[in-house]
């Protein structure tokens, strides 16, 4: 049985640059799922500087990631800025990135990244997520048929029963007891 230290994680003043390049629907890759795609990753930013970059500065990847296919000027372009987040990993070391890059056992609370008054929340005003090897949890969202009662001071949460969070590379099943994600027994996560 395998058990993971949930630790916090919380949104900073830095966001990033992501220019990302996806090819045409009529050419699917071979290699990445469906599109052509790259994306490119820049230094973290103060916020209030993001405004000031310079567009035409930017460089968007030239080649898809999967096969290599050469990007052309009707593909899509896009840039956006990706908020970082920072917490201590449970071996002490500290952490910064996107969501999308949060380790296993990274807790965070989704008000402070602008959830609405009408979404769920916990005991304590929160709406915890807490990410697992199938991806993010959303304790507190409920969704029909599942709702998650919890209890402890965040990381430190314990939740009755058992869940199963799927995502588009597999699943995980378990529990989340005293800040630990506990592998459901004979059923190790596919990923
Ligand atoms: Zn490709």
């Amino acid at each position: 049985m395998n058990k993971r230290r949930c630790f916090w994680i919380a949104p900073t003043s830095e966001a990033f640059e992501r220019l990302t390049v996806r090819g045409p629907g009529d050419r699917k890759c071979q290699i990445v799922p469906y599109y052509h795609t790259a994306s490119v990753r820049g230094a973290n930013r103060p916020k209030f500087d993001l405004i000031q970059t310079n567009v035409g500065d930017v460089k968007y990847p030239t080649h898809c990631n999967g096969c290599g296919y050469p990007f052309i000027k009707t593909d899509m372009h896009t840039r956006d800025f990706v908020a970082v987040f920072s917490g201590i990993k449970p071996d002490g070391v500290p952490w910064n990135g996107s969501l999308d890059e949060a380790p296993v056992g990274a807790m965070f609370d989704d008000v402070v990244r602008g959830a609405s008054e009408s979404e769920s929340r916990g005991p304590d005003g929160m709406c915890l997520f807490v990410r697992t090897l199938g991806g993010w949890w959303p304790i507190d969202v409920k969704y029909p048929g599942a709702r998650y009662e919890r209890s402890g001071t965040a990381p430190d949460i314990t939740v009755e029963g058992t869940v199963t969070v799927p995502n588009s590379y597999g699943s995980w099943s378990g529990s989340l007891i005293h800040g630990y994600l506990i592998d459901a027994a004979g059923a190790p996560a596919t990923h």
